[in-house]
């Protein structure tokens, strides 16, 4: 059993739940993409291989999926958000382009310090944050 798979048994387990066939799916299918994707583009993924995939569940799941940790979710506004694989990876923060959807990522040392130091400023112990920028990337300005 992978690592990530303990931690999702886990995640359900203190839920009462278990991990059924179809959420091992939806985990492998996780797992096996590179990159951002939305929920639907999972689905579809799901559907090719198995066609009685049921959307309902694959989207509880991928919900499950974020909760455990092992998934980012950034959310766009509105009911777009895509997620990504979160599992052993190095925080980053991302620009999202509103004409193509092209999603670069970035790193910025000075922000997340900047971060750091209006949380100790409140006093507030940060858990996670997400840091998103809209625009127009290169192409599409
Ligand atoms: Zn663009
Ligand atoms: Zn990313």
């Amino acid at each position: 059993m992978s690592d990530q798979e303990g931690r999702f048994r886990e995640y359900l387990g203190a839920k009462g739940l278990r991990i059924t066939p179809e959420r091992q799916a939806v985990l492998t299918a996780v797992l096996g993409i590179q990159g951002h994707f939305t929920a639907d583009q999972l689905y579809l993924r799901l559907e090719r291989k198995n066609p009685r995939a049921s959307r309902a569940t694959v989207y509880r799941t991928l919900e499950h999926l974020v909760g455990s940790g092992l998934v980012d979710k950034v959310d766009l506004g509105g009911q777009q958000a895509f997620y990504e694989n979160f599992y052993g990876r190095e925080h980053h923060d991302h620009l999202i382009c509103l004409g193509c959807g092209e999603i670069i990522e970035f790193t910025s040392r000075a922000i997340e310090e900047l971060q750091d130091s209006v949380c100790r400023e409140h006093q507030f112990e940060a858990r996670s944050h997400s840091h998103k920028i809209l625009g127009h990337c290169r192409k599409c300005h």
